[in-house]
């Protein structure tokens, strides 16, 4: 089993928060597919070192940017080269099963009208990943958002109507603007159009963006962890009430509808990223893209990209990263089989990983199972970096 993701690094305005890869400028648009087929050229014995059986892309993520600023023609001729060069299972592009086969297209409300929905379903996509970020308009103009809330609605009923059954909307909280009434207003109204899935970011300062810069002159504060853990916890029990299930740190479900994309990122099962900035992962490696969109479109192989081998302690690390940022956790026993250094790192992050347990940060059971438990996810980054070996 594996994956694929596709970044499509356009927008048609910048979000004061984006530290993502991509780029307003228009002029480049034209470029993308012919540079998409270069690189899929370039890359279709990525998955040569795996097992027959294990080279099926069971998960097509198609991300930004915003991909629906593409016309519906020009991301049809994204999925078909990619069809082309990879092997697929059998129903993928024509089923609804997420267990089947997972396509995910992120979106942008406006971008939706209910040609461009059917557009969607008719390439195959049976999973709609939709930035709706917060239903107070007042919010979406400061983080300079294009849409307004009831477009966002408009858009959830649209992609409903077309037959869309798995619904992936992004919020974000923690900023300036927002007091914890607003994000009661905003898990409310989340709540009554019940989709599928949830994403609930922190707000961030990326470096170099709108929003680092005026923060930097002063122009607002970002409200205080308190504030922002007591919003962190409001969405918790919300979305507990309402029959979401919290699978990771920041994502919530309905169950059976986690993003076995994403999850597959935490299992680390092997990948390959297409597009500027794209990342991959495959055995112990992991490549990068060139982030310089113009450089990508122009050119598009395989000297644009970076790379590292990973060494025993960074696969040790990652792994304690990512499982215990999930709901499941990661047991002593993965931890053991990374490498055969594994031994001595469990011996050197035992005693914090004790210490940790009697403060009531984190679980061992008796299986060697290890858990950050769900109220203490919001300083999970904290406990996390604790139990890193070095
Ligand atoms: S739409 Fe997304 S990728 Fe584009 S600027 Fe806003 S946050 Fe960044």
């Amino acid at each position: 089993m594996a994956g694929i993701y596709l970044h499509v690094p356009f927008c048609n305005s910048r979000c004061i928060y984006c530290g993502f890869c991509s780029t307003v400028s228009r002029n480049l648009r034209q470029k993308y597919i012919p540079a998409l087929k270069r690189e899929i050229s370039a890359r279709r014995d990525f998955f040569m070192p795996l097992y027959e059986s294990e080279k099926t892309i069971k998960t097509l993520y198609i991300g930004g940017g915003t991909p629906s600023v593409l016309p519906p023609e020009t991301l049809q001729e994204a999925v078909s080269a990619i069809r082309e060069a990879f092997t697929f299972p059998k129903n993928a592009f024509n089923t609804l099963d997420p267990d089947e086969f997972e396509f995910t297209v992120e979106v942008n409300p406006d971008d939706i009208t209910e040609e461009y929905a059917q557009s969607l379903r008719r390439i195959g996509v049976n999973r709609v990943s939709m930035g709706v970020q917060s239903f107070k308009d007042e919010h979406l103009r400061w983080m300079r958002r294009r849409h307004d809330s009831q477009t966002a609605i408009n858009a959830y009923n649209i992609l409903r109507q077309s037959g869309i059954e798995n619904i992936s909307l992004d919020f974000i909280f923690g900023f300036p603007l927002m007091t914890l009434k607003d994000w009661e207003f905003n898990l409310d109204r989340i709540t009554e159009l019940n989709p599928e899935h949830i994403s609930a970011y922190q707000l961030g300062l990326d470096p170099d963006t709108p929003l680092e810069r005026m923060e930097k002159r002063g122009e607002f504060s970002l409200p205080t962890q308190e504030d922002s853990e007591m919003m962190y916890k409001t969405l918790q029990a919300k979305l507990r009430a309402a029959g979401y299930i919290q699978y990771e740190v920041s994502n919530f479900c309905k169950p059976n509808f986690h993003s076995r994309h994403n999850s597959s990122y935490w299992k680390r099962i092997p990948y390959l990223g297409l597009g500027p900035g794209a990342h991959s992962f495959i055995g112990m490696a992991r490549e990068w893209n060139t982030s310089d969109i113009a450089s990508w479109c122009n050119v598009a192989t395989l000297n644009l990209r970076g790379g590292e081998n990973l060494s025993p302690q960074d696969i040790f690390n990652e792994i304690l990263m990512l499982g215990l940022r999930t709901s499941e956790g990661v047991t002593l026993s993965t931890l053991r089989n990374s490498s055969p250094q594994s031994p001595a790192f469990i011996a050197e992050f035992l005693p914090n990983l004790h210490s940790l347990e009697a403060k009531g940060l984190l679980t061992l059971d008796k299986s060697g199972t290890i858990k950050i438990p769900s109220e203490k996810f919001f300083i999970s980054d904290g406990i996390i970096r604790e139990l890193f070996v070095c």
